[in-house]
C-alpha cells in the first residue's frame, strides 16, 4: 500500500536527550542545557491501506502546542517547556497535509498511536471519529505520571477520542517479537511491541517492509544501540531490548526499511523525500541498503565515521546541526 510520511512541524531538543544517552549525559543536563539544541522534524504517516481507507499513524503536534505558555496553562509544563520548543508552519499543519493528498480529517478511517507523547499525539482531537490504536501498556499508563510531574496523556490532547482499540500482542511471532498483533486482518498493518521510550511505545510494520518505529528509534542511527543512545529515564533496560528485537527484524526481514519519526539525518531526509508519492523507487531502495551497508557492520555496530556530533551554528546561535 502507499504510505506517506507527512511533517507536521519540528520540535528544538537538545542534542544530548537524542544522542547523549551512553555519555553520561543525564534528565537534569539534558532540561537545563540551551547550548546544545538541534531541530529535528515530526512525522506521522498516511496509510492508503486498500479496504480500510486512510489510516493515520501519529498525529504530530498542533498549532495550539506552537503556543506553549497558553496551552499548558495550568499544569507545571508550562514551566518545563521552551516556548519556543515547537515550530509548525501553515502549510505543515496536519490537516494542511491531509488536504494536499486530497483527504480531510474525516476521511480517515483509522488512528494508530505510537505512544503518548505530544509531539505524537498532538492532533488527536481531529479524529474524535475514529477508533484509536495503541498498546495495550500504554493505555493502562495514560494517567501515570512523567517525571512525577504531568499525564503521560495530556487530557486536551485526547479530549475527543473514544473509541479507544488498546493493542494486545497475542498474534504469532514476528523477527525477534514474542508477539504481534494483526491490525486489519490482512497482515498488511502489524503492531509489535517496542516498550521502554514509553510503556507501551509501538512500531509499525507495514506491508512487511516499511517498520514505523515512533520514538523506539529516534533515528536510523539509534539502531546502533551500543554506540548511540537517546537518554533514557527509568527503562533503559527494556529500550535496549527494544532495539535488540528491531535488530533481529531486520535480519529476518532483510529489505526492512526502517522509518523512525525524527529522523534529521541524509537518511531520514532521502527516505521521506522518496516516499512523497506514496512509493519507494528502486533507487531510493538501493541507496538506503548501500548507506547501511556503510554505517553498520555485521554486528550493528556504527561505522566511527557515521558518529553523531554536534555541530554549533557558525554563527553563533542557539541551534547547531548533527554530523
Ligand atoms: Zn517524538
Amino acid at each position: 500500500m502507499k504510505i506517506h510520511p507527512l511533517r507536521v512541524g519540528r520540535t528544538k531538543v537538545p542534542f544530548g536527550q537524542f544522542y547523549g544517552g551512553l555519555a553520561g549525559a543525564d534528565f537534569d543536563e539534558f532540561v537545563t542545557d540551551k547550548d546544545h539544541f538541534i531541530w529535528v522534524p515530526i512525522h506521522a504517516y498516511l496509510l492508503e491501506h486498500p479496504t480500510v481507507g486512510p489510516v493515520l499513524v501519529d498525529t504530530g503536534i498542533s498549532p495550539e502546542q506552537t503556543e506553549h505558555v497558553e496551552y499548558y496553562r495550568g499544569s507545571i509544563m508550562e514551566h518545563v517547556m521552551d516556548v519556543d520548543e515547537y515550530d509548525l508552519p501553515a502549510d505543515e499543519t496536519l490537516t494542511a497535509q491531509l488536504v494536499r493528498l486530497g483527504h480531510k480529517p474525516q476521511d480517515v478511517r483509522a488512528v494508530i498511536i505510537t505512544h503518548f507523547h505530544e509531539d505524537h499525539v498532538g492532533g488527536l482531537n481531529l479524529f474524535g471519529h475514529a477508533p484509536v490504536y495503541l498498546g495495550a501498556g500504554e493505555y493502562a499508563a495514560r494517567e501515570e505520571k512523567v517525571f512525577g510531574l504531568v499525564p503521560l496523556a495530556y487530557p486536551p490532547s485526547i479530549a475527543a477520542i473514544t473509541d479507544w482499540r488498546p493493542i494486545e500482542f497475542t498474534g504469532p511471532a514476528v523477527g525477534g517479537f514474542g508477539g504481534s498483533a494483526d491490525l486489519f486482518g490482512d497482515g498488511s498493518v502489524i503492531a509489535l511491541p517496542t516498550p521502554g521510550h514509553s510503556p507501551g511505545s509501538t512500531s509499525v510494520l507495514v506491508d512487511h517492509r516499511f517498520l514505523l518505529t515512533g520514538d523506539a528509534l529516534y533515528t536510523i542511527r539509534h539502531l546502533a544501540v551500543d554506540d548511540v543512545r537517546a537518554i533514557q529515564v527509568g527503562k533503559e533496560e527494556q529500550y535496549i531490548d527494544s532495539i535488540r528485537r528491531i535488530q533481529w527484524l531486520r535480519r529476518a526481514i532483510p529489505d526492512l526499511l526502517i522509518v523512525p519519526a525524527h529522523d534529521d539525518t541524509e537518511y531520514g531526509v532521502r527516505l521521506t523525500a522518496g516516499l512523497v508519492a506514496g512509493e519507494l523507487s528502486e533507487e531510493d531502495l538501493r541507496w538506503a541498503k548501500d548507506w547501511e551497508r556503510e554505517t553498520f557492520d555485521e554486528a550493528i555496530r556504527l561505522n566511527p565515521a557515521r558518529l553523531p556530533h554536534f555541530i554549533p551554528d557558525p554563527d553563533g546561535g542557539p541551534v547547531g546541526r548533527v554530523s
